[in-house]
């Protein structure tokens, strides 16, 4: 028997207002009671007004009726949470996510799922690789060892004995999931999981392969040859293509990144492409200035300090930097004059620098009292053990 309109059992018609639906409930639960009336279906008349009551006179109740009618209470909704939330109305499922609801309630076909058959390329991997400060600025070739899931070559990733060894999931029919029913506000509603029984695989694999135990891969040791690009910083990564995790179902192997970790270097001092390096001079050699022997990415030269050079002064040796590791030209190499202020003069030294700066007309402290002398012996006596 189909359920009657609440509005209907309570003598009333929808849009019927809060006061009017308690008035109704009043005259008509009055005639029914079932300690006043004793004809027979009078009691079944009470409840049926009681329920009506019960949900027209709440107002979330009452706003789900209006839009579901009775279905909106069905499968043991009655009393929940009411439709705030997805999760009120659907006791116990185990959805995937809310695309499932919608796509099997619009009935539309909706997103499909992922065939679990189809070819899938394996994961991306990373591995670091230490190198030296030169080895970075030249480029090398490197040999890399490590441990990875490589393909089974016994059964070619299949994880089956051999062709017939392996079958269509009968449960999913090789879709990899589950179709069920379910009763909602909706009606009913159809979603889908994993399939229990195939694990979303869509295979029963009947007789494994002894090589593998069915997984498709095993973990082994592999090298490869890295070619490591003049020019390449800390940090920086080199791909290699389909070197990474084994592909799924015959899919392509995922790629290997090769991360580069670069120490610094105590004089070579890299900024991109740029190279930074300090030149120490003396007093006498900023000011007579000199020529001078050094280091540079690409061995010794000879740099010619001026006359008067200054604390900080910057020499550019164009084209002498490191290469750019996309081949877009090459850095320069600047070097940093550094003056170094004697600090342990010998007697005689300290007679010139005294000289100096007499006829410069500058001030200093001059001569050596007793206990500046005996100083500098002892520090001179310490300097030398
Ligand atoms: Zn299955
Ligand atoms: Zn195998």
């Amino acid at each position: 028997m189909a359920k009657r309109d609440y509005y209907e059992v309570l003598g009333l018609s929808k849009g019927a207002s809060a006061q009017e639906i308690k008035k109704a409930y009043r005259k008509l639960s009055k005639q029914y009671h079932p300690d006043i009336n004793k004809e027979p279906g009078a009691d079944e008349k009470f409840k049926e007004i009681t329920e009506a009551y019960e949900i027209l006179s709440d107002d979330n109740k009452k706003a789900q009726y209006d839009q579901f009618g009775h279905a909106a209470f069905e499968q043991g909704n009655y009393g929940g949470g009411g439709f705030g939330g997805f999760g009120g109305g659907f006791s116990g499922a185990d959805f995937d996510d809310l695309g499932d609801i919608f796509s099997s309630f619009f009935g539309g076909g909706g997103r499909g799922r992922r065939n679990p058959n189809a070819p899938r390329q394996g994961e991306d991997l990373l591995h670091r690789l230490n190198i030296s400060f030169e080895e970075s600025v030249f480029g090398v070739k490197k040999a890399v060892k490590f441990r990875k899931d490589v393909t089974c070559e016994k059964c070619n990733g299949s994880g089956a004995k051999d062709a017939s060894s392996t079958t269509t999931c009968t449960t999913c029919h090789g879709s990899g999931s589950e179709t069920f029913v379910q009763q909602s506000i909706f009606g009913q509603v159809q979603s889908q999981r994993t399939c229990s029984r195939c694990n979303g695989t869509g295979k029963i694999i009947k007789d494994k392969c002894a090589h593998c135990f069915g997984k498709g891969y095993n973990n082994k040791e592999v090298e490869y040859e890295v070619d490591i690009p003049a020019g390449i910083e800390n940090g920086q990564r080199v791909r290699l293509s389909g070197k990474g995790g084994p592909g799924v179902n015959g899919g392509p192997a995922g790629d290997l990144f090769i991360e580069v970790i670069v120490p610094e270097d105590k004089y070579f001092h890299r900024d991109g492409d740029d190279i930074y390096t300090e030149l120490e001079l003396s007093p006498a050699q900023a000011a007579l200035g000199t020529k001078i022997d050094v280091r540079t990415l690409n061995g010794e030269i000879e740099l010619n300090v001026p006359a008067g050079t200054q604390y900080g002064r910057k020499f550019k040796l164009a084209g002498k930097g490191v290469k750019n590791v996309r081949g877009y030209g090459v850095g320069d190499h600047y070097i940093i004059a550094i003056i170094k202020i004697p600090k342990d003069l010998s007697q005689r030294e300290r007679e010139l620098y005294e000289e100096l700066a007499k006829i410069r007309g500058e001030k200093s402290s001059e001569g050596e009292g007793f206990f500046e002398k005996a100083k500098r012996k002892i520090n001179k006596a310490l300097d030398d053990l």
